[in-house]
Parts: C-alpha cells; structure tokens; sequence
C-alpha cells in the first residue's frame, strides 16, 4: 500500500494540517503518480467545512491533479512510467450502467467515485485527494495531457475547466450566441476563456469591479457590475445563455429577467444555501433553469484535447501547501486571480 503524506481537515472548524495516510493497493489498471500540482477549487472549501453536510474527516482535498507516473499496473496501456497523467473530480464508477457505457460516469446510475471523503468502490477505505504526495487512480479515470502546456496552469482544467467547457458546449455556446458568465472566479474566468473561444459574444456579470480590465483581456466582450441595476437592465431579455458560477447566495432572479424567451440559466455553482427565485420569471419566457456537473472521461479528454489546440490553460497562483489555508480565506474574500495551484514540491 503507497503511503503516503498530505494536508487534510480533521473537522470542520480548524486549519487544514499534515496528514500520513495509506492508500488502497494499486490494481492491475491502476496507475500511482507523484503529484506534481492539485488545483484548490471552492468545492475543496465547502467540503472541508461541511457546508453541504456530507464531510468525512479526517479529509485530504484535492481534484485538480497533474502527476507523473511512478508506477503503472500490469494491464494499463494508455500511460508509461515518466508519462505527465491529470485526474479530476471522479476516479471510478460502475462501468456498466448506460451512463457509464456513453462515457458519462459522472452520471453512473450506481454513483460515480468522488476523488476524495467517500468509500473507495474497491476496498470500501475513505479516498483521499491531490493536496498530497502521491495519488492512485485507474487509468480510465487518468487522461494525457498535451504537452505543450504549462502544467501548474493545466490542474484547474480537470475541474474548474471541464465543469465549464461542457454546459458551454451542452446548450451549444458559439458564434452568433449572447452568453453571460455570473462570477469571475475559478470557474468564471475558465468560462469566460471558452465561451470566448467558441465565439459567443460574452458579458461577464462580477461583483468585483477591480476585475473588468482581466475580464476584458480573457476575452469578455462586455463587463456588467451587478449591482449596478441601470446596468444590468440594459441586458433585459436579451441572453441566449448564462452560466452561474458564484460559490455564495445570490440573486437568481436577477439574471432570468436576462434571459430571452426560450433562454436557459445553467447553474454550477453550489453555495451553502438553495437558491430561490420566482416562477414568474421562468413562464413569461418560457426559459429553463438547469444544472450541471463537471463531464465524462471522454470529454474531459475531449477538454484538454482542445485547450492544447487552442493554447488554453487557467490563470494561476502558485503556492506552497503550507500556505492552502491562506487561500481559503482568500477564496472568501473573492481574492483570487483566478485559482490557486499548490505546488506539491513544497510537502517533501
Ligand atoms: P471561486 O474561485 O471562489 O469563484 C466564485 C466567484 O463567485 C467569486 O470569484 C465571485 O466572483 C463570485 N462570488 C463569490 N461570492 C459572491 C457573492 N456573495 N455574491 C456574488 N458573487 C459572489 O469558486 P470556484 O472554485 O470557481 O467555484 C464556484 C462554485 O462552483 C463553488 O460553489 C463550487 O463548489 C462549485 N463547483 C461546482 C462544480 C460542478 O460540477 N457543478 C464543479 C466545481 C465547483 P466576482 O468577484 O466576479 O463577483
Ligand atoms: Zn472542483
Ligand atoms: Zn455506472
């Protein structure tokens, strides 16, 4: 069994701290990477401080991975030893239902395996994340990574860039489309760089002003504070699409006046509390709110694929782990440009 050491939570209400565990022995699909960088998104947050109540403690976080392969089992093909491997948010699911056979495992009707603070589907142990040295993971839950991107920059895209790419590619985001992004944060400013890319013309809606000129140069067409209602009524009934990525409650209302008839609102972003908005603003113009949740092994792959060809990675802020509690509270504060990157070198 690798044993490993990271930084784990033990409850809900004290710092994230040193942890030496031991992980599930590797099986014969199952490839060990060194974990070079793990994304720190929101969600690591809301977990370690239970606030959707389904923590398991202690709790290593982590689900933007980038490592190299240290270790390959006897059946793995798609990775050698040395190959740069990324895992993100699941790491195994039931392979058979329908979901799983479409390559859609985040939607395994059994319950995909979250990367960290559930069982293992093998062995029943807790699973524990990226903020930490070493990571085991089946290799159809691993995907390559173009090799000409930087890799700190890469680790947000197995969540904050695949939650994002495929709700903008779902409800069809291109050109000719007006789409707007709530929140510029992690998952905003991956949105943002793809809605972009896809060529929709992108309003991003923030509460931070002190953000617009980044919003311009990662490729918003305009920039709306929200809370300027002169603003955002200029923008009424105007929106074929709009995704929320805002980590805190808000106004859902606010942006279905926003939508045109037949618009959608997808929502990503999970805060503590349920939304809640007005059924008037939905049958006025027949728009829709829906959901989504990051995306299948294919076109997660499909995702880095594309970020490759189009020199696409998240803007980061590298730090030592020592310092992952820091970002936390500065993740609170909206202070982020646009996702901390915790260099894993710093544990040893
Ligand atoms: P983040 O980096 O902290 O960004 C969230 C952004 O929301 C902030 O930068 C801020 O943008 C805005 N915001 C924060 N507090 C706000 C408030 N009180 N009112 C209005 N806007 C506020 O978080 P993230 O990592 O991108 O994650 C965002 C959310 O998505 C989290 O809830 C996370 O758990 C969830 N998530 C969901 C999935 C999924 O599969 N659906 C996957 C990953 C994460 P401005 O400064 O621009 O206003
Ligand atoms: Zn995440
Ligand atoms: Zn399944």
């Amino acid at each position: 069994m690798p044993s490993s050491k990271g930084y784990a939570a033990q409850d809900a209400k004290s710092a994230l701290g040193p942890f030496d565990f031991k992980r599930r022995e590797p099986l014969a699909t199952d490839v060990v990477l060194d974990v070079l960088f793990c994304g720190v998104c929101h969600s690591d947050l809301h977990m370690a401080r239970n606030e959707w109540g389904n923590a398991v403690y202690p709790m290593v976080p982590g689900h933007e991975i980038v490592g190299r392969v240290k270790a390959i089992g006897s059946a793995v093909t798609k990775f050698k030893v040395g190959d740069i491997a990324a895992a993100g948010v699941i790491i195994d699911s039931c392979r058979h239902c329908s979901p799983c056979k479409r390559g859609e495992e985040h939607f395994c009707a059994e319950g995909a395996t979250l990367t960290y603070a559930v069982p293992d589907r093998i062995d029943g142990s807790i699973t524990m994340g990226g903020y930490s040295d070493n990571f085991v993971v089946d290799e159809r839950f691993a995907h390559t990574v173009p090799a000409n991107l930087a890799l700190a920059a890469v680790a947000p895209l197995l969540c904050a860039g695949i939650t994002t790419y495929s709700p903008l590619k779902h409800w069809k985001v291109g050109p000719g489309k007006k789409v707007g992004i709530v929140g510029l944060g992690g998952l905003g400013h991956m949105a943002l760089k793809f809605a972009h890319s896809f060529g929709a013309h992108v309003v991003q809606f923030t509460t931070s002003m002190s953000k617009k000129e980044d919003a311009l140069r990662l490729g918003a067409d305009e920039v709306v504070l929200s809370k300027d209602s002169e603003a955002m009524k200029a923008h009424a009934n105007s929106f074929d699409f709009i995704l929320d990525t805002v980590s805190a409650q808000h106004s859902i209302d606010d942006y279905l006046v926003l939508l045109k008839q037949d618009g959608t609102m997808t929502l990503v972003g999970l805060p503590e509390t349920p939304p809640s908005f007005s059924v008037f603003n939905l049958i006025t113009r027949r728009a829709s709110i829906a959901g989504s949740m990051i995306g299948g092994m294919p076109e997660t792959q499909e995702m880095l694929d594309y970020c490759g060809e189009h020199n696409i990675v998240s803007d980061v802020e590298v730090i030592p782990i020592q310092r992952v509690n820091e970002a936390f509270e500065r993740l609170l504060k909206q202070d982020v440009k646009y996702r901390f990157v915790i260099d894993m070198s710093s544990l040893k």
